[in-house]
């Protein structure tokens, strides 16, 4: 089903995002993971587009297995990177050609070894621009990043909102965040959109579930979210503890997503990492305090 439908019908969604898996293993793992986590009943799930050639296939393969092999919705991410107009624009009939109808626009970031984002000739500078492509395109529900703390890149929190109102003026019906762990981040977020906008855009909040010190600080590092005093001071002093650092991290993801859902959230969406088990208890304990359906 297409999104922008979707979200106008369902006033709070539970969402998963996945990876496409780099071997035979990581596909195993993959299959399990969403045999495990379907039955959590998520209204749709996401699959991330990775920056090199082969991995952008493998997009498609996993939508398409997840389709055929589930009734649930599904999206694609999609960046700027490495990419022309032209090819993008052929790389949306080849999505629609495979029943592909919702897509998240993504910049993308600098490939590695790059430490900064440069377009490609003849293409796409901005997501902003990516979202007019697709809305040109017509066929598609499209849906945006937005970032509570900040973009890395971006000059200010204000330059960032303003290009988050740019990218749903352009046609994003909603937006999915980085992750972060302060829910007042998000609420400025949002209130700030909300009278830029002159209406309560839908941003869902993207959660990372805490599992595991080391972890977390790698995935904040490259994403450059913030590790506030309150998740330290309850994670670090038990990092060498695993079974104890995962009780008291899911723990802390379970309060996190209460505060954001009480602060009416629309929603949450899961970096479930291609791993079932944290989701799914995150999930559970949600349901048991009322807090999702
Ligand atoms: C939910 C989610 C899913 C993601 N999935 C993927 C994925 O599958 N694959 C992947 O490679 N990456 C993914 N990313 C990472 C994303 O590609 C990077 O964070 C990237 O650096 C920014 O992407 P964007 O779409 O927000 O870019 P943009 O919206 O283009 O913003 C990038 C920077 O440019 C600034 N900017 C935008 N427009 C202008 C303008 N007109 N003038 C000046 N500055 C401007 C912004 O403030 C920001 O600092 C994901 C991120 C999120 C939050």
């Amino acid at each position: 089903m297409r999104l922008d439908d979707l979200l106008t019908r369902t006033p709070r969604t539970l969402s998963f995002e996945f990876f496409p898996p780099r071997n035979e293993r990581g596909w195993h793992t993959l299959e399990d993971t969403i045999e495990q986590l379907i039955p959590h009943g998520p209204d749709f799930v996401s699959v991330t587009y990775g920056a090199g050639g082969g991995t952008r296939e493998k997009t498609r393969e996993v939508i398409e297995h997840i389709a055929g092999s589930t009734n649930v919705s599904t999206m694609a991410h999609l960046t700027c990177v490495n990419a022309t107009k032209a090819e993008l624009r052929g790389l949306l009939d080849e999505y629609a050609a495979h029943g592909i109808e919702n897509l998240l626009a993504l910049r993308g970031d600098p490939p590695k070894g790059e430490t900064r984002f440069a377009p490609t000739d003849g293409g796409c500078e901005y997501a902003s621009d990516l979202i007019e492509l697709i809305r040109e395109d017509g066929r598609f529900a499209t849906l945006c990043a937005a970032f509570p703390e900040k973009h890395p890149d971006a000059a200010s929190r204000e330059a960032d909102w303003e290009n988050l109102h740019r990218k749903f003026e352009k046609g994003a019906c909603a937006a999915i965040t980085q992750c972060f762990f302060v829910p007042h981040f998000y609420v400025e977020l949002r209130d700030s959109l909300a009278v830029s906008l002159g209406r309560t855009p839908r941003i869902l909040p993207g959660i990372l579930p805490v599992t595991d010190w080391n972890a977390l600080v790698r995935f904040c590092r490259i994403c450059g979210a913030s590790i506030p005093a309150a998740l330290r001071d309850r994670i670090e002093p038990v990092a060498g503890d695993p079974v104890e650092a995962r009780k008291r991290g899911i723990a802390f993801t379970a309060d996190f997503c209460r505060r954001l859902l009480e602060a009416d959230a629309p929603g949450l969406h899961f970096y479930a990492l291609n791993r079932s088990t944290a989701v799914a208890e995150i999930v559970t304990a949600l349901r048991e305090s009322g807090h999702l359906p």
